[in-house]
């Protein structure tokens, strides 16, 4: 009989605090869920982080490989720039208390393979060839803008609003790159491609 009471008290217990259980659940997997997104944002960084370090290796070759003045000096340009970007994901780890560690980029790693390959493929000292080393360094740059572009909007979704802005400062200049690589190809060098083309036409007709 002592033994019924306790149990209906504690049933009566667990049942009135069903409740407050259920709003403890809810913050634990709501605690949950942000570490799980933390992981997430953290596993993203070392992608991107990877990417630019591999970046600073792939754009010198780029660069040597281009013919064009100005496009040489803008791969110059955004390859100190990438610098930079190393030397902000680096700031980011440290905010967050994390190791920078790179994971491979399968995406960047084959995006750069075809840029080698554009370049094998073209002969060298052709406007053809820098149209290509442009299309190539623009699908790069399109990568890092939707990296960089998810990785502030995660930032701030996790009330992270310091790391958010040191990430935009790199996506603006993504988007600058990828928006002067456009204006070098469509100011000079596709005309010169297709005059380059029009010259080699009027060759084989000879
Ligand atoms: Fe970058
Ligand atoms: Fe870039």
């Amino acid at each position: 009989m002592p033994t019924t009471k306790p149990r209906k008290s504690s049933s009566a217990k667990s049942s009135g605090s069903s409740t407050a259980r259920k709003t403890k659940n809810a913050e634990a997997s709501s605690q949950n869920e942000n570490s799980q997104l933390e992981k997430f944002f953290v596993d993203a960084l070392k992608d991107i982080y990877w990417a630019e370090k591999h970046l600073t290796k792939a754009l010198p070759k780029m660069q040597k490989a281009a013919t064009s003045e100005e496009l040489q000096q803008a791969i110059e340009d955004h390859l100190n720039q990438t610098k930079e970007h190393v030397n902000r994901l680096e700031q980011v780890f440290e905010q967050l208390g994390e190791k920078a560690q790179a994971k491979k980029c399968e995406a960047m790693e084959g995006l750069t393979k075809e840029g080698d390959t554009v370049v094998e493929e073209t002969e060298d000292g052709t406007s053809t060839r820098d149209v290509g080393i442009i299309v190539s360094a623009q699908k790069v740059e399109h990568y890092e803008i939707s990296a960089y572009g998810s990785l502030v909007t995660l930032a701030r979704t996790m009330g992270q609003d310091e790391i958010a802005d040191i990430l935009n400062q790199t996506l603006e200049e993504e988007k600058e790159t990828d928006e002067l690589l456009t204006q070098i190809a469509e100011s000079s060098i596709n005309w010169q491609a297709e005059a380059e083309d029009e010259e080699e036409e009027e060759d084989e007709e000879k």
